[in-house]
């Protein structure tokens, strides 16, 4: 579906940074291909030359996971859906489309992504590289909705890999940290297309987490948000239906968006920005925030009500702990902030996903709880976060790929049951290293 015409294009100098600010790289130079032959030719050339080679999403990692000295391919132009097969409910797509841009696609052929997370903004490419995730505990993650891949290797193949073909080097690539090559184009299968009622009210964040597991098993998509230094928190459950959204309740349309998107935006920026001016506020500002939260009922297409839009900028860490150490990992947290002293002016996110057998995919083999902090970009995080690892670490946990964490390949080889076999796939298809990177070198070695 569409066609765009063939063409390559070259900046030599610009530098890059990740959504976030919190990490820099200047690539030699930054190629846009926009056919599957460029990016083999790119890739062909530079490992000839001896150069580095990184794909870019669209840089929504928090990580220097996208980081390059070498040369960076951008995929804002490979971005088209290629197929569709209607009977077996598949989509195939250049591995630049964002979700947001895959997800309007497959509306109208009455397809939607199985889940999605917070945000729709990242290429499918990006997100299953690093796991990315939402919430409900009958749902796994997005690499675990691929179900058929191409990876262009060093030496310039490209395989085509499924669960039936090249099976080993499809799990590994289904969450790849951008290791093994450049995913060309990426297969999900997707289900019927689907409305979400979401609710969205205020609570003692101590009967949430007393109700949390019925309160997962009543909601095919439950979360919430807990305010640091307030009892409250904003629980979010959203359910699946096909029947149309009641016109009061749409999130569509200017009202709509000035309400969600630029009223709470703006406030939440406020709030930062007056925190920033005097770090000591940070709990009355959070009193005050938790206390205005209100209930809110809307309903829309699934990825309309999954995907917001965050327009003020922070650094994340997130960890995925086993799903039985997701309540005792939420308070230890809650208890280092109050016995260290800290000031933190952003919500503390928790939610739930099903196992999956991805090699390193953080819910590997194990029922998963996420648990995601955060800091307003123009403060330190490095502070909360050691204390927050500090308290994973000893729940088991596994960091987010594409959110910050301070761990190495020595640390994270014991975490994961397949890893051997993920680095025996590396070796394999990149062996001098032509993907890597300084994030890479730290996390695999
Ligand atoms: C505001 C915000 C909200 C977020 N919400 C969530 C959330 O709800 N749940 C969650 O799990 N995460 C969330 N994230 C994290 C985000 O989903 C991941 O970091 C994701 O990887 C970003 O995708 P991207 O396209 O920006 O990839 P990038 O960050 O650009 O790249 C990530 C990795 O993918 C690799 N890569 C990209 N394309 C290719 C390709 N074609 N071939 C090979 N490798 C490739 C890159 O080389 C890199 O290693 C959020 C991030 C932000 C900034």
């Amino acid at each position: 579906m569409g066609h765009r015409f063939a063409r390559v294009v070259t900046n030599p100098t610009r530098p890059w940074k990740n959504w976030a600010g919190t990490y820099r790289c200047s690539p030699t130079r930054i190629e846009s291909p926009s056919t599957e032959r460029q990016i083999v030719a790119i890739v062909r050339s530079s490992v000839e030359r001896g150069e580095r080679v990184k794909v870019i999403g669209s840089g929504h990692s928090f990580t220097d996971i996208a980081c390059t000295n070498g040369v960076m391919i951008r995929l804002d132009n490979y971005n088209q859906v290629l197929s569709v097969d209607r009977g077996a409910a598949t989509v195939t797509a250049q591995s630049g489309i964002t979700l947001l841009q895959l997800s309007e696609a497959i509306a109208h052929i009455g397809l939607a992504m199985e889940n999605m997370g917070d945000i729709g903004y990242q290429t499918i490419s990006g997100a299953i590289s690093t796991a990315t995730h939402g919430t409900g505990e009958r749902f796994g993650n997005i690499s675990s909705q691929v179900v058929g891949l191409s990876l262009i290797t060093a030496n310039g193949d490209v395989r085509h890999c499924s669960p039936d073909k090249d099976a080993d080097v499809f799990k590994a690539a289904q969450s790849g940290l951008g290791a093994l090559g450049v995913l060309s184009t990426v297969t999900l299968k997707c289900v019927p297309a689907y409305n979400l009622r979401s609710v969205q009210e205020p609570h003692l964040v101590d009967e949430l987490l007393e109700q949390f597991d019925e309160l997962c098993a009543s909601s095919d998509h439950f979360e919430f948000f807990w305010w640091p230094h307030t009892d409250l928190a904003q629980a979010i459950s959203n359910t699946r239906t096909q029947d149309p959204p009641l016109k009061s309740e749409r999130r569509t349309g200017v009202r709509a968006y000035v309400n969600d998107i630029v009223v709470e935006n703006y406030a939440f920026g406020v709030v930062q920005r007056a925190a920033q001016v005097r770090r000591s506020w940070i709990p009355s500002l959070a009193g005050f925030t938790a206390k205005t939260l209100t209930r809110k009922v809307m309903a829309d297409r699934s990825d309309r009500i999954f995907a917001n839009q965050r327009l003020v900028r922070f650094a994340e860490m997130e960890y995925a702990v086993p799903r039985d150490q997701l309540i005792p990992a939420f308070r230890d947290v809650r208890t280092m902030i109050e016995r260290a002293g800290l000031l933190i002016s952003f919500p503390v996110e928790v939610r739930a996903v099903a196992a999956d057998d991805i090699p390193l995919s953080p819910a590997y083999g194990r029922e998963t709880g996420y648990i995601a902090v955060h800091v307003f970009n123009k403060f330190q995080y490095e502070p909360y976060f050691r204390e927050v690892e500090a308290i994973m670490d000893a729940h088991d946990g596994r960091p987010h790929w594409g959110k910050l964490h301070f761990q190495t390949a020595e640390t994270l080889r014991p975490r994961y049951p397949m890893w051997d076999r993920f680095l025996a796939v590396r070796d394999r298809l990149d062996p001098n290293r032509r993907f890597g990177n300084s994030y890479l070198n730290r996390v695999l070695s």
